[in-house]
C-alpha cells in the first residue's frame, strides 16, 4: 500500500522560491569583482534567476544541455546556478584555479553550450576558446559599464543579457531525480571525473547541511562561504542558505586574510566555511593586527585536515571550530566534528582530541571501514580501513564513465583510509594511495603532518613513503619552513619523539621552499613522490 501524501518533488528553484517568499528581505552581501560592495536580498536573487532562466529559454537551452559558470561568489553567481537549473539545464562549475589544459578537457567533455564567466577569467577563457567548440556564446558576469573588449563569440555583459528579458517565467517542471549540477574531481592521477548531481541529491542534502550539528546556521544568522562555489557544489551553501534566509555575504575574489577579515567583520558574520589554508591567512593577519572577531560563532573547516594549533586558535578566540570531512562525490558533506554528549563537558586537550576528529556522519551519510578483503572492520577507533559510504547524496556513477563504481552493498569506496570510534567519530589517517606500508603495517601519513606542522618553526609539512630493501617502504619528511625561520632535521625529530610509535618516526627529514599543492588546496603528493623518487633514505643499507 502507498502512502497518501503529495508528490512535491525535491527541485533546488524550490529553495530560492521558499526563500524569496518567507524570507525576502534577507540580505545577500557580496565583494563585486568590480570593486565596491553589493547588497541585495533574496526576493531580488529569486526574480533575476527567473530572468536568466528566461533568457537560457529563449536561447535554446533544453533539459539536459550543459551550462558552465567560471565564477567567484557573488550574487551574479547564485542567480545564475538557480536560473540554470530552474529551466532544467546542468550548472558545470569549472574550477578556474585547474590547468588550462584541464579546463578545456572538462569543458569538451561536458559539452556546455553556454559559458557564465567572471571578468577575472576573460583572458584565460579567450586562450582556450578556439578548442571548446561547444560553446556557442559567452555570458561576463557584469555590466555594460565594466564589460571588455574580448574575442570570445557573441559575448554580451550579464545584465544587458538579462535585461533582454522580462522574468516573466515559470520555472520548468520535471522529475526530482533530473541533473541539476555538475562538478569535474580535480583527480591528480587520469582524466577529471564529473559527478553528477541531482534536484533531489542537492535538497536533500541540502537538509543535511541544515542541522546544527553540521553547518550550523539558522534563519538569525549570516553565513560567509570562502569555499567556492566552484568547489564541490559550494559545500551545500548555495542551497543550505537560502533554504533556511540565513544571511549570505560573499567574498567575491578576495579571499586573503585582510579582506575575509573585514567582511566577517563589518557583516558581523556568525558562520563561515573555507579550507585551512584560508584560515591560515586569517589567522595570521589577526594576530599580526591584534584583531577580534566577536560575532563569529562557527568555523567549518574542510577539504583537508584541519591541524590542532588551529582548531585551538579558534577556541582561544570564543569560536567553534568545526572540522568537515567530505568530497565531491558526497555533495560533498560526510561527517562533521561536533561535540554531542558526552563529549560536550570536555575540556581543554580532551576537547580538543573530539574536534580534531573529522567527526560522526549526519543522517543520510552511512559509512563502514572494509580491509583489502572487503570484510568489515570494527568501529574501536584504532583499526583503519577503507572508508566507504552510501545515501541519496552520494554519487552513484561518473558522467560518461561506464565502470561500476560501488560495491556489493551499494557503499562508494572513498579512497580514504579511516578509523571509526564506537561513537561514529570518524578520523582520516590517509589516502589510500598515500599510506606508508612498512613492513606490512600501515603508517599515517596525515598523523605525522599533523604532528610536524605544531613545531614552532614548520609553516607546512608532507610525508611520502621511500623505497626501503627491507621495509618496502619508510617515512620520508619534506618540510617547508616558516619564512626566515631555521631548523634542523635533529630539531624536528627531537619534537616529533616520543609522541608517536618508534616504527612511525620518519626516516628522514628534507627541508623545500615550497611544498607543491593541488587546485583544491591539497598537498599535491604525486610531484612529491615524483621529485624524490630516488631518494636514498640515510638507513635504507640496513
Ligand atoms: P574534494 O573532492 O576535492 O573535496 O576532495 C575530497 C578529499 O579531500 C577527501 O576524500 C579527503 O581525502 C580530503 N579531505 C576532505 N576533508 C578532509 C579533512 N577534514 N581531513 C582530511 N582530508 C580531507
Amino acid at each position: 500500500m502507498l502512502g497518501l501524501m503529495q508528490d512535491w518533488p525535491l527541485l533546488c528553484h524550490r529553495i530560492i522560491d521558499h526563500a524569496a517568499k518567507v524570507h525576502g528581505e534577507r540580505e545577500v552581501v557580496s565583494r563585486s569583482i568590480e570593486g565596491p560592495i553589493h547588497r541585495t536580498n533574496y526576493a531580488n536573487i529569486r526574480a533575476r534567476s527567473l530572468q536568466v532562466a528566461q533568457r537560457l529559454d529563449r536561447d535554446g537551452i533544453k533539459l539536459g544541455d550543459r551550462v558552465a559558470t567560471i565564477a567567484w561568489n557573488t550574487w551574479r553567481h547564485l542567480e545564475s546556478w538557480y536560473g540554470i537549473m530552474g529551466v532544467g539545464a546542468i550548472c558545470h562549475t569549472v574550477n578556474p584555479r585547474l590547468f588550462p589544459d584541464q579546463i578545456t578537457w572538462i569543458i569538451n567533455h561536458a559539452q556546455d553550450r553556454i559559458v557564465l564567466l567572471d571578468l577575472t577569467f576573460v583572458p584565460l577563457v579567450e586562450k582556450i576558446a578556439d578548442q571548446i567548440p561547444s560553446v556557442e556564446r559567452y555570458i561576463v558576469l557584469t555590466d555594460r559599464e565594466h564589460m571588455p573588449a574580448t574575442t570570445l563569440k557573441n559575448a554580451i555583459a550579464y545584465e544587458d543579457w538579462i535585461a533582454e528579458v522580462d522574468g516573466n517565467f515559470k520555472w520548468k517542471s520535471f522529475d526530482e531525480n533530473t541533473a541539476a549540477a555538475m562538478c569535474y574531481t580535480s583527480g591528480t592521477t587520469g582524466d577529471p571525473k564529473g559527478v553528477l548531481y541531482s534536484h533531489r541529491s542537492n535538497v536533500m542534502h541540502a537538509l543535511m547541511a541544515n542541522t546544527g550539528d553540521s553547518l550550523g546556521a539558522n534563519a538569525a544568522d549570516t553565513m560567509l562561504p570562502v569555499v567556492p562555489l566552484f568547489h564541490a557544489n559550494s559545500w551545500g551553501i548555495a542551497f543550505s542558505a537560502p533554504s533556511m534566509g540565513t544571511k549570505l555575504v560573499f567574498p567575491g575574489a578576495k579571499l586573503d586574510g585582510a579582506s575575509v577579515y573585514e567582511l566577517l567583520e563589518t557583516e558581523k558574520v556568525t558562520h563561515t566555511a573555507g579550507v585551512p589554508t584560508v584560515w591560515l591567512m586569517l589567522l595570521n593577519h589577526m594576530a599580526a593586527n591584534k584583531l577580534k572577531l566577536p560575532h563569529l560563532r562557527t568555523v567549518v573547516c574542510g577539504g583537508s585536515a584541519m591541524p590542532r594549533s588551529m582548531i585551538k586558535a579558534f577556541v582561544d578566540m570564543g569560536a567553534t571550530p568545526r572540522h568537515a570531512w567530505g568530497m565531491t562525490e558526497m555533495s560533498p558533506i560526510g561527517t562533521l566534528a561536533a561535540l554531542k554528549p558526552p563529549f560536550d563537558q570536555l575540556e581543554g586537550d580532551a576537547r580538543l582530541d573530539i574536534l580534531q576528529t573529522q567527526g560522526y556522519p549526519p543522517f543520510g551519510v552511512e559509512m563502514k571501514i572494509t580491509d583489502d578483503a572487503d570484510k568489515e572492520l570494527p568501529w574501536d577507533g584504532k583499526t583503519f580501513g577503507r572508508l566507504k559510504v552510501r545515501g541519496p547524496s552520494v554519487s552513484a556513477a561518473y558522467y560518461r564513465v561506464d565502470t561500476n563504481i560501488l560495491d556489493d552493498e551499494g557503499f562508494f569506496d572513498t579512497g580514504d583510509v579511516a578509523t571509526i570510534d564506537a561513537h561514529g567519530y570518524m578520523r582520516i589517517t590517509d589516502r589510500s594511495k598515500d599510506v606508508i606500508k612498512s613492513g606490512g603495517e600501515w603508517i599515517s601519513s596525515i598523523d605525522l603532518e599533523n604532528l610536524a606542522v605544531g613545531h614552532p618553526q614548520v609553516a607546512e609539512a608532507a610525508v611520502i613513503g621511500v623505497y626501503h630493501p627491507k621495509w618496502d617502504e619508510r617515512p620520508l619528511l619534506i618540510v617547508q619552513l616558516k619564512a626566515g625561520q631555521t631548523a634542523t632535521r635533529e630539531d624536528i625529530l627531537h619534537y616529533m619523539d616520543g609522541k608517536i610509535a618508534k616504527w612511525w618516526m620518519p626516516d628522514d627529514v628534507v627541508f623545500v621552499d615550497a611544498i607543491p599543492h593541488t587546485a583544491t588546496g591539497k598537498i599535491l603528493k604525486t610531484a612529491l613522490r615524483d621529485q624524490f623518487k630516488t631518494y636514498s633514505l640515510p638507513n635504507a643499507a640496513a
